[in-house]
């Protein structure tokens, strides 16, 4: 059986567009235009690409956009005094900071100084409370750009043995969350988990997050498994990769993303509708 992609970009662009027609409305309606700022410290290049992406997508789908590129060696009172600022902004709905910040800031600190209202990645602790307690409010983009793209293809979790590998708290916490809420049975893997393979291989839904090459081979998938690969690693010839071995998995699943073009298209989309979010919060 050879698995249907879930593809993201298909599903993303969807959720854009749908984002960029509520904003239509909301100008028609002499509402404000949503606004995000995004912070970047320092100049990673990859952070600099996710960066680029996020600007972009907010262009067109008509959202405003400030962009705060700050040097390597900020200091952490100077980025806390910005993003003070930049809670007071009215004209401001979300507030982003790219991650990962230099080794003389606390991520930590800078997440929780983000209003929670203005937190469009759905990492304050306030945020992150409310989806664990089940009512959430502001989502992780990547999780509920995972669930989006299970929805959009009509794949039903209700009941399902889910197994999440990696517990971070951008990526595997949030989506084990996720899946709970939408009533599956979960299991979360880390780096203690004891015989991985086992727990893989009974899988209905797997969720890989760990941004290790190869780390499921793929012969350890389930027959009709849907596989979610949220893995991105780039291999020595260049090429970028998922955590699971696609070409044997896609073998066996009934589902799978493709690595790139499956769960990181989700990702911004959903910044945007949570930046929609936040504004419609602050109306
Ligand atoms: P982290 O490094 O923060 O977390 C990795 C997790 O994997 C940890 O919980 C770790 O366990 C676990 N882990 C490590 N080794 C093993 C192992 N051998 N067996 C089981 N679990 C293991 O990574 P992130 O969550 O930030 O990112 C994960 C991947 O997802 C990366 O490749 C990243 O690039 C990608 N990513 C993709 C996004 C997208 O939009 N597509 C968005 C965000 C991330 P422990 O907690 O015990 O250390």
């Amino acid at each position: 059986m050879a698995a249907r992609l879930l593809d993201g970009k298909i599903v993303a662009k969807q959720v854009r567009e749908s984002v960029r027609l509520a904003v239509e409305e909301r100008l028609a309606q002499g509402l404000r235009r949503p606004g995000l700022a995004v912070v970047l410290v320092g100049d990673d290049p990859a952070s600099g690409i996710y960066v680029g992406k996020k600007r972009k997508a907010c262009e067109e789908a008509g959202i405003l956009s400030k962009a705060f590129d700050l040097p390597a060696d900020t200091s952490q009172a100077k980025l806390l005094e910005l993003i003070d600022q930049l809670n007071q902004d009215e004209e401001i709905d979300g507030i982003l900071v790219q991650l990962p910040l230099p080794d003389q800031i606390d991520e930590n600190a800078i997440t929780e100084a983000i209003g929670p209202l203005k937190d469009v990645d759905g990492f304050h602790s306030v945020n992150i409370g409310l989806l664990t307690q089940g009512a959430p409010r502001l989502r992780p983009c990547t999780s509920l750009g995972i669930m989006r793209l299970l929805a959009a293809n009509g794949i039903d979790i209700r009941g399902k043995d889910a197994v999440v590998v990696g517990r971070s708290n951008i990526v595997g916490r949030p989506i084990a969350l996720e899946l709970l809420l939408a009533n599956a049975t979960v299991t979360i893997c880390h780096s203690f988990t004891r015989d991985l393979r086992a727990r893989v291989e009974k899988a209905e839904i797997l969720v890989a997050a760990v941004g290790k090459p190869g780390l499921i081979p793929g012969e350890w998938i389930a027959d009709g498994a849907v596989v979610v690969d949220v893995g991105i690693n780039r291999t020595n010839d260049g090429k970028l990769v998922g955590d699971v071995g696609f070409a044997e998995a896609s073998k066996r699943a009934a589902w799978i993303t493709p690595v790139p073009g499956g769960v990181g298209p989700m990702t911004v989309a959903i910044l945007l509708e949570n930046t929609l979010k936040s504004a419609q919060l602050r109306d």
